[in-house]
């Protein structure tokens, strides 16, 4: 399938499951391109989609290069700390805070504020990355010292399964732990985002309230 036909089919998706979920605004959608070529990647963009993510250092830098410059690039996985100043300058949103040695680095090598989501592994499975839902209010007071990190929202990745009402829940738990940090009304951390929802459950993350969801096998496709 094209990614035109794709886009058109998760855009009304989304327009469904926001209606169901009581949600005015309809996300974003990042194009998550790591699995496929920057022709693919440029048939995205000829699509409509501005929204770009990676989630390797190397798949990044190749995208950014490659797209035209009014793309947005999301990095929505892990960094390296020695990795940090080779990419921090290129990133307008990353998506995958998740350790105080990472927040210094990237506090230390950018050049402007950093817009940040703070990852939180709800399902406190121990193969996904991100801090425990219960010490988010911890991490992010310890943020407040680093002046070029700015917490604009949380992330999250939910495991792959069929359980709807499982996953449901924990997007529930993650815009409830949103809109309470939301509430203190700190001025390094409006944490007015919500980063959740991909190929498998994106329609699901909508009716919870997600503002990005990061969308690659559904969009732009698997190349193996
Ligand atoms: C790969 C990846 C995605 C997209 O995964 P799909 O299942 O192909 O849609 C989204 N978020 C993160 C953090 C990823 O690493």
């Amino acid at each position: 399938m094209d990614v035109q036909q794709s886009l058109a089919q998760i855009n009304e998706q989304l327009k469904i499951h926001c209606e169901k979920g009581n949600i005015t605004t309809v996300p974003h959608v990042i194009a998550v391109t790591k699995y496929v070529t920057i022709e693919r990647a440029n048939d995205a963009y000829q699509a409509g989609i501005r929204h770009f993510g990676e989630n390797r250092l190397e798949g990044f830098q190749q995208k950014k290069a490659a797209l035209p410059d009014d793309v947005v690039m999301h990095f929505i996985g892990s960094l390296q700390t020695r990795k940090v100043k080779e990419v921090i300058n290129d990133i307008d949103y990353f998506h995958a805070l998740d350790r105080l040695k990472l927040a210094k680095e990237i506090n230390k090598r950018a050049e402007h504020k950093v817009k940040c989501f703070v990852q939180v592994n709800v399902s406190g499975e121990t193969s996904k990355q991100g801090i425990a839902l219960d010490e988010v209010d911890t991490f992010i007071k310890d943020l407040e010292q680093y002046e070029n990190i700015e917490i604009i929202g949380l992330m999250t990745m939910a495991p792959y399964t069929d359980d709807e009402p499982y996953i449901k829940d924990l997007f529930k738990s993650l815009r409830a732990k949103r809109d309470e940090i939301k509430a203190l009304n700190l001025n390094y951390a409006p944490c007015t985002e919500l980063s959740m929802g991909m190929s498998n459950d994106y329609h699901l993350a909508a009716e919870e309230g997600a503002s990005f969801v990061r969308i690659g096998t559904k969009l732009v496709g698997k190349e193996e």
